[in-house]
């Protein structure tokens, strides 16, 4: 059966649409809201996506793509549109005094390079690709309330009065922050794409499962002369004020166009970390770096902005009767490297797919076929992830990881494709079966609820 058309609408704010029910609303246009609204409107659904800011609007990022970002814009069609941008080959890891370069690896479904570009031009590039899609796009629009259905599925709730799917969403309430003018839009599905800190989905009744992991990050713009290094670059062993080594890293991505971003991030699940200051930190690596990036406060293009990076599918529930949460405002970031780009893209498409059978007359049960599509792409691999984030936790078994790492290039060149989520599913090399055996492990220890 093909998707039916209700018709077009101009891609402004306005009235028009009062009454109109959509298939689909899409509230937030980063990553994951925008390749969501891409692929629905693709398969030719009818599909609005409100977005409170305007493009091209700033985003606190370190603007770095992995090779698995870059498959999904590639597949969008949109890798020429980032001609312009800085393109990589590979990771620079520094850590106790080592420093090993590792190129991509070469892999079936990915390509061998990356790309640093600002968010400030990466979303605007992908929400406009949902727009010409045929996404009604309402920039500058923010969803202030949900519609609930006056007959709602009550949210489910354990015993525990944790809520277990959301309740039946059927629409937003929305505010045209240029004029203050509120209105209605009503769609059969709702898809919450509000990033990390999901005021939307909390609306609903998402939270954080605060067992998982959760990071901080800051980050900076720099003038530098390395501004078109090949490789990224990461900082494995970063100090606090007392010069103790935290679980987290420091990054310099070269930008291409003068600049490089800098920034540090920092695991802050564990008690432990809770009071380090991630300003202080930036400070000490900003002045620990390398000197041939040239960072200092002279070549600084202004204060740092930081924001949370909610990892391993720590937020939920991801689903309700008519809604589903993606990217960020699920909590998809890989907790292995803090990558949460490709993960929005990829979830926002698993997401388009379900929404897709849901429309066709699978209903509810197509958007539980959400949640086995998250759990088939990452529920293990995040298992790993976590049980590796609560290792690295421990300051002597971190330094026991990453100091034994640096003595050898290809052990490290393993880690990486472990960390990047880019092992080969048609060979077993050495990578591979090293994740297998952590997968072993990760399944035998109980995670803590
Ligand atoms: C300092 C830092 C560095 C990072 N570096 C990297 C990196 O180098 N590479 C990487 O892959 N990941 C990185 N991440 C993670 C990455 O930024 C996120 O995982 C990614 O942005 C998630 O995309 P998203 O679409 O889910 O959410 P977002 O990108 O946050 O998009 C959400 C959108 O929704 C809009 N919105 C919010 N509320 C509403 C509302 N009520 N109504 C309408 N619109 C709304 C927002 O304006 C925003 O545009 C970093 C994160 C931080 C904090």
């Amino acid at each position: 059966m093909s998707p039916p058309r209700n018709g077009t609408l101009a891609n402004s704010a306005g009235t028009r649409d009062a009454g109109r029910l959509y298939d689909v609303l899409v509230i937030g246009g980063g990553p994951s809201g925008s390749s969501c609204a891409y692929w629905l409107a693709e398969a030719g659904w009818d599909v609005a996506l409100v977005e409170k800011k305007v493009f091209p609007r700033e985003k606190t990022c370190g603007d770095g793509l992995t090779p698995r970002a870059v498959r999904q814009i590639a597949d969008m069609g949109l890798e020429d549109s980032l001609s312009g941008a800085h393109r990589y080959t590979g990771l620079r890891a520094h850590a106790y005094g080592k420093v090993i370069e590792m190129a991509w690896p070469e892999h079936p479904s990915f390509p061998s390079h990356g790309y640093v570009i600002t968010r400030h031009d990466l979303d605007a590039i992908v929400n406009e690709r949902a727009s010409k899609a045929g996404a009604t796009v309402w920039q500058g629009t923010e969803a202030i309330e949900p519609i609930l259905q006056a007959d709602s599925d009550a949210p489910l709730q354990a015993g525990s009065g944790t809520t277990l799917r959301l309740p039946s969403c059927v629409g937003a309430i929305v505010k045209d922050k240029a004029t203050g003018e509120k209105r209605e839009v009503r769609a059969r599905y709702v898809v919450v794409a509000d990033g990390a800190n999901s005021r939307f989905g909390r609306a609903l009744g998402t939270s954080r499962n605060r067992a998982r992991p959760m990071g901080m990050a800051l980050r900076g713009y720099y003038t530098s002369p390395m501004h078109d290094d090949p490789f990224i670059e990461s900082h494995l062993d970063i100090r606090d004020g007392e010069g103790n080594v935290v679980p987290g890293y420091g990054w310099i991505f070269p930008l291409g166009d003068g600049r490089v971003n800098v920034g540090v991030g920092l695991l802050s699940t564990d008690r432990r970390w809770k009071g380090v200051n991630t300003s202080t930190l930036m400070d000490h690596f900003v002045s620990w770096a390398p000197k041939d990036w040239g960072l200092s406060p002279a070549t600084c293009l202004g204060p740092p902005t930081g924001g949370k990076l909610p990892m391993g599918l720590a937020v939920g529930p991801r689903i309700g009767s008519t809604t589903l949460v993606v990217g960020d405002a699920g909590g998809t970031i890989n907790p292995f490297n803090g990558e949460g780009i490709s993960y929005g893209y990829e979830t926002g498409r698993l997401a388009a797919a379900s929404l897709g059978e849901a429309l066709r007359g699978d209903g509810y049960a197509a958007l539980e076929r959400y949640e086995a599509r998250l759990e088939e792409a990452y529920g293990l691999y995040y298992r790993v992830a976590r049980a590796f984030i609560r290792m690295i936790s421990q300051p002597e078994l971190m330094k026991l990881c990453v100091g034994t790492g640096m003595y050898s290039e290809s052990l490290m060149t393993w880690i990486l494709r472990i960390m990047a989520n880019l092992l080969r599913p048609d060979e077993v090399g050495p990578a591979e079966a090293a994740y297998r055996a952590m997968a072993t492990i990760a399944r035998l220890i109980p995670e803590p609820s």
